[in-house]
């Protein structure tokens, strides 16, 4: 995601501490003390501008989601939309997906999205890849067991590579779309990089992949 660097941004993410959970390795095993309710928690991993998990917790009350960026200059547009939307089920990590575990104790996560995640098409690069092995180790170590992985990209490649990457792991395959916007998937919500990639014409793929 190109943006400028916001040297501000910091200051912003630490002026919200409510939405962006400083210092998140102290709530290992507690994030459901960080929640009003205690329900089932779902999370976002690479959730640029926001725009699908804070979607997704006004459609979803009844789920606590949480949303982790890299960037701050790309967290500071989803803050924008969590403090306008001010829910109780959606909070921001500005952490990085490679230290999942040193965030969530084993079995504490109900479900993981990847959407539009960088493709990384070297070869060279296939373990910065968040469908490479090594990630999906940690999730299934995150996850409860019987755990889903949900995945949206409109980068072939990095699809069909994901696929094979799933199947050799042991994830069960239990939906996949080639074409998600023509197909009979209800209730999907747009994420910013599928707006604009399917504005431009580009098939969006789909899977749902369980751990056994
Ligand atoms: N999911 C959003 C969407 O569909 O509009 C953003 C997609 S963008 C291509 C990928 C995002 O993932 C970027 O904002 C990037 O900073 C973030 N990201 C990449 N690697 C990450 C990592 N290891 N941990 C956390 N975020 C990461």
């Amino acid at each position: 995601m190109r943006l400028r660097n916001k040297p501000w941004a910091q200051d912003k993410i630490d002026q919200h501490p409510q939405f962006v959970i400083p210092n998140p390795e102290t709530l290992k095993g507690k994030w459901q003390e960080v929640f009003e309710k205690q329900q089932p928690l779902q999370i976002e991993i690479g959730s640029g501008k926001g725009r699908f998990i804070t979607e997704m917790a006004k459609a979803h009350p009844e789920i606590n989601y949480i949303g982790i960026e890299l960037s701050k200059s790309v967290l500071v547009a989803a803050l924008d939309r969590v403090i306008e939307a001010n829910l109780p089920n959606v909070k921001l990590l500005n952490v990085n997906a490679n230290e999942l575990e040193t965030f969530f104790e084993k079995k504490e996560v109900d479900r993981i999205y990847l959407n539009f995640s960088d493709p990384w098409p070297k070869s060279r690069h296939e373990k910065r890849r968040l469908t490479y092995k090594t990630y999906l180790k940690m999730y299934e170590n995150i996850l409860k067991s019987g755990g889903e992985i949900h995945f949206k990209t409109d980068n072939q490649g990095l699809f069909e590579y994901s696929l094979m990457s799933f199947s050799a792991y042991g994830l069960l395959l239990k939906y996949i779309s080639l074409d998600l916007h023509t197909s009979h998937f209800e209730g999907n919500i747009m994420t910013e990089y599928e707006q604009k990639f399917s504005e431009k014409g580009n098939r969006i793929y789909r899977c749902e992949v369980q751990f056994q």
